[in-house]
């Protein structure tokens, strides 16, 4: 750690037997929407840099914006699984700053006229219990372009020699969803901060609105935290870590802060209202002082339209919205009967879902969850990738377990058949055939595979028909050789006892 790290920091029991916690999250969300949130650029992540850009994204004289209809409807479903009211008619408004990631001179987002505002959030915690956590709005914006810092140590502009500017990201669609202050957390404010954000992901990946990675940057969190004497009821002066960009770092920033700014305010001093930097080995250090509303000059963006969603849309909307992901989650274990464990690995691979459409396309729930917990897992690690990103679907799981279900495939040739459909040989059904895997149910090609057997193995032969039944395996073996596995052992094991006699 760093000098920076060694800050005074009060004991968290100290802390929680003074002060109470006030924090107030900010998140944001890149849209995972084909173009970007006012021109018709891709939008999508690690291209060449600067190859995703236009006249508009870049901010050329005389360009023009144009909204993304497609974005206006992810931030109202957003909204909606959020519990929020949304809009009938709101603005976008320019925000005013200068800054070399952002090529207009101002960032076209809402200020007070949120599409979405008024809502909560029912997270889960680990006990079982739930927080509610009010949502003061969502609201729509574009994101910034990203710099690059090289020759400083930590890649930060201090001490950098040179800068590069990838403006693949600017006009990226954003939601940023800020919640009203979370009060009355006490010791558990920090976990109750993880639980919030982990459940936010969660809702938003259920709605398929955004990738929300939040090691590639498609989710950021912002965690203001403040302290105010045990008892008091006006807020103390808070401090916005901004970038926290892992779960486990939401949780470290909140506590680190409650310990700091405890520190601070024991020892007579005052909070400074401040932005500050969260390092991954556990600290935040001083930004800038924090600027106001009043600094960005808002005013409404005169290059667009008001949004003005009719309730039709709206309600249509709201039929789109899932279940609770992790309400969701409680009845598909219910109905699959299975252990909190075997659910928590299949959450942890990311595979419930899979599972879930396997079972809706016609597969048995344990088939299901054979393949895609075991073999498919097994071979989404050798390949480095998420199951979810092999390529196989889960309809053509189900189909490879009809395959075995009916009694073509074994399970050994069935694993051969998802291998092919890996490797990109087409349908379940056509790698079955094209590789000649289906299991040989005609009982005259099985014999004459016997009677051959036998030939060449005379003294086995001989030894079977005296009763020495146990001999009969290297027959079966051989068998199955020569039918590549594809012959029913049992069966083969039948007419090779029959063929001696001994049967
Ligand atoms: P800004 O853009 O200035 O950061 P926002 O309103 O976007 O302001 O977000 C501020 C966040 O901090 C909100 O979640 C709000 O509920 C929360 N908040 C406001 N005052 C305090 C405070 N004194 N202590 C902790 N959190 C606060
Ligand atoms: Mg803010
Ligand atoms: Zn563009």
């Amino acid at each position: 750690m760093s000098v920076a790290a060694t800050a005074d920091l009060l004991d968290y029991d100290d802390v929680i037997a003074r002060y109470d916690p006030v924090m107030g999250m900010e998140v944001h969300v890149e849209l995972s929407t084909a173009t970007k949130m006012f021109c018709g650029c891709a939008n999508r992540f690690g291209a060449e840099p600067n190859t995703l850009v236009c006249p508009t994204c870049l901010g050329l004289p005389g360009a023009l914006p144009v909204l993304n209809e497609a974005a206006v409807s992810s931030a109202i479903r957003i909204g909606l699984a959020l519990n929020c009211e949304i809009a009938s008619w709101c603005r976008f408004a320019r925000k005013n700053y200068f800054y070399p990631d952002q090529p207009k001179n101002y960032q076209i987002s809402q200020y007070d006229e949120p599409i979405a505002f008024n809502g909560y959030l029912d997270v889960p915690l680990e006990d079982g219990t739930t927080w509610r956590v009010e949502i003061e709005r969502a609201h729509m914006e574009e994101d910034t372009g990203k710099l690059t810092h090289l020759g400083s140590e930590t890649g930060r502009i201090a001490g950098a020699t040179t800068s590069l500017a990838d403006f693949n990201r600017a006009g990226v669609p954003l939601i940023e969803i800020v919640t009203k202050p979370i009060e009355g957390a006490g010791e558990r404010a920090p976990e109750i901060a993880r639980a919030y954000v982990t459940a936010l992901r969660d809702l938003l990946r259920g709605l398929d609105v955004s990738d929300v990675r939040m090691d590639q940057g498609s989710m950021r969190c912002d965690a203001n935290v403040s302290l105010k004497p045990k008892g008091d009821s006006e807020f103390g002066t808070r401090t916005e870590t901004k970038n926290v960009n892992s779960l486990k770092s939401v949780e470290v920033a909140v506590r680190y802060e409650m310990r700091r700014q405890a520190a601070v305010l024991t020892s007579g001093g005052r909070v400074t209202q401040e932005t500050r930097h969260f390092h991954e080995d556990g600290y935040t250090s001083a930004g800038r002082a924090k600027e106001t509303a009043e600094d960005y000059r808002y005013f409404p963006e005169p290059d667009l339209e008001p949004v003005a969603p009719s309730a039709e849309l709206v309600e249509q909307l709201r039929t789109t919205i899932p279940e609770l992901p992790w309400l969701a989650r409680k009845r598909i274990q219910d109905e699959w009967g299975i252990s909190d464990e075997v659910m928590r690995d299949l959450v942890n691979a990311g595979a419930v879902e899979l599972v879930a459409a396997t079972v809706a396309a016609g597969s048995s729930s344990e088939s299901a969850r054979a393949w895609w917990g075991s073999f498919l897992m097994q071979k989404a690690n050798e390949a480095g990738v998420a199951v979810a990103d092999l390529p196989i679907t889960p309809v053509q799981v189900a189909a490879v377990v009809r395959l075995v279900d009916d009694g073509k495939l074994s399970n050994k040739l069935a694993r051969q058949v998802v291998e092919g459909v890996l490797a990109g040989e087409g349908e379940p059904e056509a790698v079955m055939t094209a590789r000649g895997l289906a299991l040989v149910r005609d009982d005259s090609l099985i014999q004459s595979a016997v009677d051959e057997a036998l030939a060449a193995n005379p003294d086995v032969a001989e030894k079977i028909r005296g009763g020495k039944i146990a001999a009969a395996g290297a027959i079966v073996g051989a068998v199955m050789k020569a039918t590549k596995g594809q012959a029913d052992a049992a069966r083969v094991r039948e007419l090779v006892l029959q063929a001696c006699g001994v049967s």
